[in-house]
């Protein structure tokens, strides 16, 4: 019998406010009311950002919004090899190079581009690679890697969209001007995006997708934040020959002026809410899963 499986996917890199609180009922609720079953996952590769005290707040946030879920919860740091792995068959499929620039040159590249008109960003305001590295000879490539250089792989876009062809998905929810229905995948808005740097051979995109492929997620259900970035997921479940999971991006909880939430407004912190004496109910109507 087909089981949906969706899942949660926090990273423990601050406590979870209302925005999160939204995410997870709205997948709970949609695991439940179908039958389905809800995993957890931490993505914790961020180091340097994540902590253990934020991890255990996701796991006491949860229990006391009465949100249970399928174990083991994966944890991302535990899995570096599997995500080592992918990076060399896109390796191998001569589909990654590696660029050079620290981000301050690349900001320096960007302006000197500016002043010829405005340069492409991407969906999140960022600017496309405006650096030559894929032209640069394979040999001085490799001198400069083995040199123990910085390095970023980045995928070479038009490659990989060559060799995967047109990639749709299937959007229940939202996209931010409402989109909705059969999707066509433009990662391309994205260009030679980062999959991987020298201290961290994975990034959240490669990591996303791996992750819900090995964890058998039949439905992704998140912020609309997330929207575009389904682009570069779709490509790479093709190029890594990984099944295609349904799609659900839903609203954002806005802050009175209607800005994202983020973790730096303690003011919405679950635990400060909780310490206000904030029920788990309260949190339900507050977001507007209320029952
Ligand atoms: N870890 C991501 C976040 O906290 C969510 C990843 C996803 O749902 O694809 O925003």
């Amino acid at each position: 019998m087909y089981t949906r499986v969706l899942r949660f996917a926090p990273s423990p890199n601050g406590y979870l406010h209302l925005g999160h609180a939204y995410s997870a009922l709205l997948n709970y609720d949609m695991a439940r009311e179908s039958g389905g079953r809800l995993l957890l996952r931490i993505e914790d590769i961020d180091a340097a950002r994540c902590r253990p005290e934020y991890e255990a707040a996701i796991y006491e946030d949860l229990h006391w919004l009465g949100i249970s879920w399928t174990g083991p919860v994966r944890r991302q740091s535990e899995h570096f090899a599997d995500y080592e792995a992918a990076i060399a068959k896109l390796d191998a499929a001569r589909l990654l190079y590696a660029s050079f620039e620290s981000r301050s040159e690349i900001n320096a590249l960007v302006a000197e581009r500016e002043r010829e008109g405005p340069w492409p960003r991407d969906p999140d305001g960022g600017p496309l690679y405006p650096g030559r590295a894929r032209k640069m000879p394979l040999a001085d490539r490799e001198r400069r890697r083995r040199a123990g250089e910085p390095f970023a792989l980045r995928l070479a876009m038009d490659a990989a969209m060559a060799r995967a062809g047109v990639l749709t998905w299937t959007e229940s929810g939202h996209g931010p001007q409402g989109q909705t229905g059969l999707m066509t995948a433009t990662p391309q808005r994205w260009g030679d995006v980062v999959l991987a740097r020298k201290e961290l051979l994975t990034s959240y995109h490669l990591a996303v997708v791996l992750d819900d492929a090995l964890q058998g997620v039949t439905e992704i259900v998140r912020g609309q934040d997330l929207f575009w970035a389904t682009g570069v997921h779709r490509l790479l479940q093709a190029l890594l020959g990984l099944p295609e999971p349904a799609y659900h991006h839903h609203r954002l909880i806005l802050d009175e002026e209607g800005r994202k939430l983020s973790k730096a407004t303690q003011a919405t912190s679950l635990r400060e809410l909780r310490a206000l004496g904030r029920s788990a109910a309260d949190i339900r109507r507050m977001v507007g899963l209320g029952r």
